[in-house]
């Protein structure tokens, strides 16, 4: 049997890591107003993975559900980092924040969504489907 890849994820300070084995399922990048504000950053990017791919967590977490009661985000209480979160709609997937791979060999967005709120300092590539708002 062919070896899985295995990620690793952490927060800033290190203390809650996830380990990931297999490829993701998708990775989306998003530029709507709740990430940047999650995140810090101008667009988000989501790597998707199934629950059983996570074969391991450390450290303490604590959740942040939205108000729109759409998702539970996981995230490091010492650091403030959101490591991964939860669609309460489904769940047989999990999504894992790009950034916190710090791998240049993760598998770059296959799209783009919410659009409409990209900074224009923000260029998308040219060869992936855009979305001015979600994904169909
Ligand atoms: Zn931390
Ligand atoms: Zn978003």
């Amino acid at each position: 049997m062919q070896d899985l890849k295995m990620r690793e994820a952490s927060c800033a300070c290190g203390d809650l890591r996830l380990t990931l084995q297999g490829e993701p399922e998708m990775v989306s990048s998003c530029c709507c107003t709740r990430c940047q504000r999650r995140t810090g950053g101008l667009f988000g990017v989501t790597v998707y993975f199934r629950p059983a791919q996570m074969i391991a967590r450390a450290g303490a977490e604590a959740t942040f559900h939205r108000s729109d009661g759409s998702t539970t985000f996981h995230f490091c209480p010492r650091c403030g980092s959101s490591v991964w979160w939860a669609p309460d709609a489904a769940e047989d997937v999990i999504g894992v924040a790009g950034g916190c791979f710090a791998d240049t060999t993760l598998p770059s967005p296959r799209r783009m969504v919410w659009t409409e709120h990209r900074h224009p300092f923000v260029r998308p590539p040219e060869d992936i489907p855009i979305y001015e708002q979600g994904p169909d």
